[in-house]
């Protein structure tokens, strides 16, 4: 047993081998594995000798049309990579583990030549699921009006920018700069 009763897990994890107990509520049978089939809190009940997960009190699991929160790690010329942190509308956090990323023809919906002109490093990003591969590998867009970066961070500074008056990205420390907008910009402020 890889985990003791009561451990929070994702799906996907392994849990035990299939010798030591049986699988029963959203536990399955992988490669001679139990594995867990949803988040919840894991369940072992050793006189029946089975795994089970209790998902009742778990953040709900992230699907395709999820609107959602996170941060930019990385941006390459194709695509930029996202930590999420949070389901939009959802209170809670999300617990770990969450990645995402936008391919350049997810962006703004029309050609553009580089994602380095549209997003940077620790920019704060809404983005909607497109396609969800694996918890660590989550496609998202931009391609809407209401969605882009909400909060841009400075490159000279890392300060956050605030919107001037001709709706043009200002950082306190002078610097002028450009990104994939959304309409929301300066909201969800924490
Ligand atoms: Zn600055």
């Amino acid at each position: 047993m890889n985990h003791e009763d009561g451990d929070y897990v994702l799906p996907g994890e392994i849990l035990c081998s299939y010798e030591e107990y049986s699988p029963s509520n959203w536990t399955y049978v992988e490669k001679g594995y139990i594995k867990a089939n949803k988040q919840g809190k894991l369940v072992i009940d050793d006189y029946n000798k089975t795994v089970s997960i209790d998902s009742r009190d778990a953040p709900r699991h992230i699907q395709i049309n999820d609107l959602i929160i996170g941060y930019v790690t990385e941006v390459r010329t194709q695509k930029v990579l996202v930590t999420i942190k949070q389901i939009v509308g959802q209170k809670r956090d999300l617990v770990a583990g969450y990645k995402g990323y936008i391919h350049i023809s997810q962006a703004i919906g029309d050609y553009v030549q580089s994602m380095h002109y549209l997003f940077k490093i620790g920019d704060i990003v809404e983005a909607k699921v497109i396609n969800v591969f694996t918890t660590e590998y989550i496609e998202l867009s931009t391609a809407s009006r209401k969605l882009g970066v909400i909060k841009a961070m400075c490159t000279n500074c890392r300060s956050f920018m605030e919107l001037d008056q001709n709706n043009e990205l200002r950082c306190e420390c002078g610097k002028k700069d450009y990104r994939k907008l959304s309409e929301n910009y300066g909201g969800y402020i924490e």
